[in-house]
């Protein structure tokens, strides 16, 4: 066939977009244009030598049971694995699973974490919390500084994890130069890379190990359903990452994973059109009497603003607003908007704002709150597709009855 010397026949060779509305696509029989939903748990085999060699793993690419082999899984799978350019990926059932398999596939009990103390609620928790009941001890550092993440190392540091920009001030982690830090002591890096997106930082490249997302952020980006993912090396995630999922079983269900597939479609639109909206609002809200500071990783006023320029292509779909005169403040704004939500999601179609000190950081101590930034008057705005104008005028009514 004239189609079979054709380049772009290699998925690797195009571009973000088209990799998103094609990529890793798998048809059945049937040849339908849209992925198929495999809603099935088990397989059949044609007979008994060929199920035998299925479980020795003779036959590349076979599927025996849906809690780690599913074809619409797959397919999502791959078509992340190539907007990261990874080798591979196993999806999970949310991000926090997907974090919890990154992390604790790769250590055992007398082995040591280092992390940044500014994490996500979640990721926080595994590694503070339950590692240390299962004989890991972790230690948490100021990232921005890479020399606090060589400080702590030990002999016996497995795992360094890391978020960046983090959450909810987006503060940075110099990836490369925490990676090496990393290797030269023999650990591993894990980067949870949603605050960026796969289109704007890309870890692996950097040096990173594993890179983990929650696909309930951008991935699906319209409010519907949770996911996550682990993607690096095929000896990392067909080796350990792949056997904790097999044997633990926090499975993507393949009607998620076909949910996910459809956001993917859209991904690059998505964010692209969020990006161009958060930097309007963030250059909006820059110099407002009512605001001390806004933290947006591609603005001039960002303290990283040169490793941001560095180690991101664009800034972020997110932002944080420090409101001079504190939680007060930050309540009459929310509670003012019309078109912004008040949620604790992000990487959403719609809007939302959240109060951190409050919601998602409530948990914390205000001494740990303070140390990574978390100040009364703080909010953090994950901007949607709306249209720019009408978001930035709800946050200029908002800040009139401040
Ligand atoms: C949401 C989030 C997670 C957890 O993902 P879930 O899908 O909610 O389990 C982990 N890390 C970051 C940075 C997140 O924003």
């Amino acid at each position: 066939m004239s189609r079979d010397n054709n380049p772009l026949l290699d998925p690797t060779k195009l571009g973000a977009a088209t990799q998103m509305v094609h990529g890793g696509g798998k048809r059945s029989p049937f040849n339908e244009t849209s992925e198929a939903i495999f809603l099935n748990s088990g397989y059949s085999y044609p007979s008994s030598e060929h199920a035998e060699e299925l479980f020795q793993g003779k036959i590349p690419g076979a599927h025996n049971y849906s809690r780690f082999a599913n074809p619409t899984v797959d397919m999502f799978q791959e078509r992340m694995a190539l907007i990261e350019g990874a080798e591979a990926g196993r999806a999970f059932a949310s991000g926090m699973a997907a974090v919890t398999n990154a992390i604790m596939s790769q250590v055992r009990a007398g082995d040591h974490i280092v992390a940044a103390k500014a994490l996500f609620g979640g990721c926080r928790y595994v590694v503070e919390d339950y590692a240390p009941r299962f004989g890991v001890e972790s230690t948490l550092v100021d990232g921005r500084d890479p020399q606090n993440f060589a400080r702590a190392m030990r002999p016996n540091t497995k795992v360094v994890f890391i978020e960046t920009p983090t959450n909810p001030t987006l503060e940075l982690v110099d990836i490369k130069a925490v990676a090496e830090i990393a290797h030269a002591h023999g650990a591993k890096l894990i980067v949870d890379n949603v605050f960026s997106t796969a289109l704007y930082q890309k870890p692996l490249q950097l040096g990173a190990d594993l890179v983990v997302y929650s696909a309930t952020k951008h991935v699906d980006g319209q409010g519907r359903v949770l996911g996550g993912i682990v993607l690096g090396s095929k000896a990392l995630i067909e080796g350990e990452v792949h056997t904790f999922l097999r044997q633990t079983g926090a499975t993507l269900s393949a009607f998620n994973a076909w949910v996910l597939l459809k956001g993917l479609e859209t991904y690059e639109l998505r964010i692209r059109q969020m990006t161009d909206s958060a930097e309007k609002v963030a250059e909006a809200l820059a110099s407002h009497s009512k605001v001390s500071r806004i933290i947006y990783p591609h603005h001039p006023s960002h303290p990283q603003y040169e490793l941001a320029k560095r180690q991101m292509t664009r800034g972020s779909t997110l932002l944080a607003i420090e409101l001079k005169g504190s939680q007060e403040a930050a309540f009459t704004l929310s509670d003012s908007l019309a078109v912004i939500l008040i949620s604790n999601n992000l990487g959403d179609a719609k809007s939302l704002i959240t109060h951190p000190r409050t919601t998602t950081h409530a948990r914390l101590t205000e001494e740990a709150r303070l140390e990574t930034g978390v100040t009364p008057g703080l909010l953090r705005l994950s901007v949607g597709l709306e249209s720019s104008d009408d978001l930035i005028a709800d946050l200029m009514f908002g800040l009139d009855q401040v």
